[in-house]
C-alpha cells in the first residue's frame, strides 16, 4: 500500500498536469455543438495537449495486449459508454449527450478526467442522467479523507444514482493514478462487501469516475474493439475528476480552484 503514497514532487507534478489538462478539456467542451464531428474533437485534443507540454498517454494506450488505442481522446456518444474512438464520420447531432474523456502525462505525472455534455437541447431524462452523475462523483468525493472507507465513497455515489432510478456500470471502475495512467487500487462505484476494509490514505492519487446508465448496468464491447456500450442500449453518463487525498479531505487536481 505505500507504494500508493506519492511523493512530494509527485504531488506538485500531479497538480500541474491537472491544471493543464483541465483548460484543455473546458477549450474541447465548447466544440459541443451539432454539426461537429468526434475526429474534429480528437484532433483538437492531442493539439491542445501538446500546445501545453503534455504527452497524450491514451494514444497508443494497450498496444501490449491488442490493437492500441488510436487518439488522445475517448469521445463516446449516447449509449457508448467510454472508449469511444474519434471519427470524421460521428456527425454530433441536437439532442446527443458527449462524452470526452481524456488523459495527459506532464511533468512525468498522469491525470485523468472525463465530462458529459449535451449536444444543444436533450431530453429531461437525459438532463437529469448527466446531473446524477456530476452530483454522484460530488458525493464521492466528499466522504473521501485519509481513513475514510472505499464502501464510504462507493456508497454515496450508488445511492445518489438510485435515488433517480439510473444504475452504476461495475464492469469499468476507478484507479490509482500519477506514474501511470491505471495503477492500482481499482475504485469500484458501487458497494460490495468486503470493500469496507479498504481505506484511503493521505498521498494517494486516485482518478474517481462513476459511469451511469439509464436503464441496465451490463455494457459489452462493440465491433470495434474498444467502445463499450450499455446492453439495453439505454444512455450513459460518465464524469471523472483526478484527487488527491489529503488529511482532512481532498484535493481536486482537474478542476480549477
Ligand atoms: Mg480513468
Amino acid at each position: 500500500m505505500n507504494e500508493w503514497i506519492k511523493t512530494e514532487t509527485e504531488l506538485d507534478g500531479l497538480r500541474e498536469s491537472g491544471k493543464r489538462l483541465a483548460a484543455v478539456t473546458d477549450e474541447l467542451c465548447l466544440m459541443a455543438k451539432p454539426g461537429v464531428t468526434t475526429g474534429e474533437i480528437g484532433i483538437r485534443a492531442e493539439e491542445l495537449i501538446r500546445g501545453k507540454g503534455g504527452i497524450p498517454v491514451f494514444k497508443g494506450y494497450g498496444a501490449e495486449w491488442g490493437t492500441p488505442f488510436p487518439a488522445a481522446v475517448c469521445v463516446s456518444v449516447n449509449e457508448e459508454v467510454v472508449h469511444g474512438i474519434p471519427s470524421p464520420d460521428r456527425v454530433l447531432r441536437e439532442g446527443d449527450l458527449l462524452k470526452i474523456d481524456i488523459g495527459m502525462r506532464f511533468q512525468g505525472m498522469v491525470t485523468d478526467m472525463a465530462r458529459t455534455l449535451p449536444i444543444g437541447t436533450v431530453s429531461a431524462d437525459a438532463t437529469r442522467l448527466i446531473e446524477a452523475a456530476k452530483d454522484s462523483l460530488d458525493r464521492g468525493i466528499s466522504k473521501i479523507r485519509s481513513g475514510a472507507r472505499l464502501s464510504d465513497f462507493a456508497s454515496a455515489v450508488e445511492s445518489r444514482v438510485r435515488r433517480d432510478g439510473f444504475s452504476v456500470v461495475r464492469d469499468l471502475v476507478g484507479h490509482g493514478v500519477g506514474r501511470e495512467l491505471h495503477e492500482d487500487p481499482q475504485i469500484p462505484n458501487y458497494f460490495f462487501k468486503g470493500m469496507e476494509n479498504f481505506s484511503f490514505r493521505k498521498g494517494m492519487a486516485v482518478a474517481l469516475e462513476p459511469m451511469v446508465n439509464m436503464g441496465h448496468f451490463a455494457v459489452r464491447v462493440a465491433d470495434d474493439g474498444w467502445t463499450y456500450v450499455t446492453k439495453d442500449g439505454s444512455l450513459s453518463a460518465h464524469f471523472e475528476d483526478t484527487v488527491i487525498v489529503t488529511e482532512r479531505g481532498t484535493e481536486i487536481v482537474t478542476r480549477f480552484q
